[in-house]
């Protein structure tokens, strides 16, 4: 990897970031006169903690990151356009990705009028390392991973993504939304050993929380302190960050819809594969499957009739005539199985 400093836009490199009254002050006092706030209807007049230390500090006794590792977004949606704004000079520099993969990264690119260039993926949705760094130049600054994938479900093999973490020059994301209902281990225990690596995740799926808008990201101390320099002051706010203590407390319970959600994915691949309208299913490691059928669009239309959505994934490179399928509860699952096997296309 180049130095921080030279992937870095310069502008972001000098700024000065707004200092808010909780950042100049902290401590224990009694009467706080210092950020205009309103005296009445506690907590609530408060401006939330900046940095989010309560929520973190938990997350760090979870995770067992150092928590000067730790940033905490509007969702995964807030880290990602801080990657583009913090080191994409728009019109100039280029971001590398796989393809499919998640969506919010090519329109963050677009919105930040930086160029995306994607990969195609083989049809086992993989990835050949070298193909992807093909696309490099000294411009590239960027390069996302998704793993497990989104729309595919697979997850990709540590020694192809250390490859490009030992040979791509700028930052590696690796997005692990899904990580909890994968069978490979996590990359933040490698963290520290690459300087480059950025990891996602997020309180909306394993945790049941995506009305919350939480994400994480984490990556080393100097990637964190731009984040923070360029983020919103208080982006994380006060019910937020409440709602987060408490699901953190609950971390067994949360566990416990995962192992629930793996074994649904595996009863619902079983049952899916036994319907003729169902042409493949392919292998997932996250809480939903990708099928493939004989004609997506209409299977889709046939569903939305009878009351159930999934998502038509047909347009989406290499998942022609595919529908991606959430894992829900048993009794959400059956309905969809039931449904599937009354059809007549
Ligand atoms: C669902 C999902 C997210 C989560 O986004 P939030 O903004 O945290 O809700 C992130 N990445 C991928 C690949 C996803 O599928």
């Amino acid at each position: 990897m180049k130095k921080l400093e030279k992937l870095v836009r310069p502008n972001i490199w000098r700024l000065k970031p707004y200092s808010s009254a909780r950042d100049e002050f902290k401590g224990e006092a009694s009467v706080f006169l210092d950020a205009n706030e309103n005296p009445y209807n506690t907590p609530y007049n408060r401006y939330p903690d900046p940095l989010q230390w309560k929520v973190k500090e938990k997350i760090a006794d979870l995770k067992g990151v150092n928590i000067e590792s730790i940033f905490l977004g509007v969702g995964s949606d807030e880290p990602i356009d801080l990657l583009y704004r913090a080191f994409c000079e728009p019109g100039i520099d280029n971001v590398i990705a796989i393809d499919p993969t998640y969506g919010m990264y090519k329109v963050c690119a677009d919105i930040n009028n930086v160029e995306y260039r994607p990969v195609r993926l083989n049809n086992d949705f993989d990835f050949e390392p070298d193909k992807l760094l093909a696309e490099a130049d000294s411009n590239s600054k960027l390069l996302f991973l998704c793993s497990p994938n989104n729309p595919s479900g697979n997850s990709f093999s540590f020694e192809k993504i250390r490859y490009i973490l030992d040979n791509f020059q700028g930052i590696v994301i690796v997005d692990e939304a899904y990580i909890d209902f994968s069978a490979y281990p996590s990359l933040l225990e490698k963290l520290d050993q690459y300087p480059n690596l950025v990891v996602l995740q997020t309180f909306s799926k394993a945790w049941g929380s995506a009305g919350i808008r939480l994400g994480m990201a984490f990556a080393s101390k100097n990637i964190i302190q731009i984040f923070n320099k360029i983020k919103y002051p208080y982006n994380i706010n006060r019910l937020t960050q409440e709602h987060a203590l408490e699901l953190l407390k609950r971390n067994g319970e949360i566990q416990a819809w995962v192992k629930e959600l793996v074994s649904e994915r595996e009863i619902l691949q079983k049952e899916l594969s036994a319907l003729p309208v169902i042409l493949h299913i392919y292998p997932s490691d996250a809480n939903f499957l990708l099928v493939k059928t004989r004609d997506a669009q209409a299977l889709y239309d046939y569903l939305v009739a009878k009351g159930i959505i999934v998502r038509n994934r047909n347009k989406i490179t290499l998942c022609e005539n595919c529908l991606r399928i959430t894992v829900g509860t048993p009794e959400e699952n059956k309905a969809l199985i039931d449904a599937l096997k009354k059809v007549t296309l």
